[in-house]
């Protein structure tokens, strides 16, 4: 079953956060709702949201706080950002911008001027379109040449693997089901099997070669790539 996009809600206001919540959910959309950047720290280790609607004001950290915390970390810089603020002043979106958000809407909002805003930096963001490069450990992947390099040194690798590796890295460290990988890699109007997914795996650790220990398999669960294995180059 394809999973539903989870939005992770920041927000200290209940009354809003639960009306956002409401829409979203009746949109096909997961929220999960947080009311400060602890609990939302806490979401986040435990389960990658697809996108976050961070509220500007909040108790402790700040959105724009969190929203630079979260682009620095490399398992969540990848995940959009959708700044709420009841703020119209310009500055301050330049700020929330500039601290890495992806979009901004003020307060008050529809819910169809949302979802819409939700929907096109899931677009913008799908692993598929990402021409920008990302590194996890001594990997580097770059979407706009298709080439992807350990430490530097090129490796040959088909073009399915490179889907494949490019949706992994981009969410390193999160397990994902064969049946996520079907849905995000090869898309959800494809019809093939589970263990096909395991054949492009196999194939995707041979192309890595000394850093084919970085995808690893999680019993019962999928497949996961981590940067906290020990990659012996050349040895
Ligand atoms: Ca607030």
């Amino acid at each position: 079953m394809r999973h539903l996009p989870r939005v992770l809600i920041v927000e200290d206001e209940s009354a809003i956060a639960e009306l956002i919540a409401v829409n979203l959910r009746h949109n096909g959309l997961s929220p999960i709702w947080a009311e400060d950047g602890e609990r939302a720290q806490r979401e986040i280790d435990t389960v990658l949201p697809d996108v976050i609607l961070l509220d500007w004001m909040l108790p402790g950290q700040s959105g724009v706080s969190l929203a630079r915390k979260w682009r620095a970390d490399p398992r969540t810089k990848a995940i959009p950002i959708l700044m709420l603020t009841a703020r119209t002043d310009e500055n301050d979106k330049v700020s929330g911008l500039d601290a890495g958000a992806d979009d901004y809407i003020t307060k008050p909002f529809s819910t169809q001027e949302l979802l819409a805003r939700i929907r096109a930096v899931l677009r913008r963001r799908a692993p598929e379109q990402a021409a920008d490069s990302v590194s996890v450990g001594p990997l580097t992947l770059d979407g706009a040449t298709y080439r992807v390099s350990l430490q530097g040194a090129p490796l040959k690798i088909g073009p399915t693997e490179f889907k494949l590796l490019n949706y992994l890295m981009r969410h390193a460290e999160r397990v994902h089901s064969r049946s996520q990988l079907l849905d995000k890699v090869w898309g959800d109007h494809v019809f093939i099997e589970e263990r096909t997914v395991d054949v492009h795996v196999k194939r995707l650790r041979e192309a890595l070669g000394a850093a084919g220990v970085m995808v690893e398999t999680v019993r019962g669960a999928g497949y996961r790539l981590t940067a906290q294995v020990q990659v012996t180059i050349g040895g």
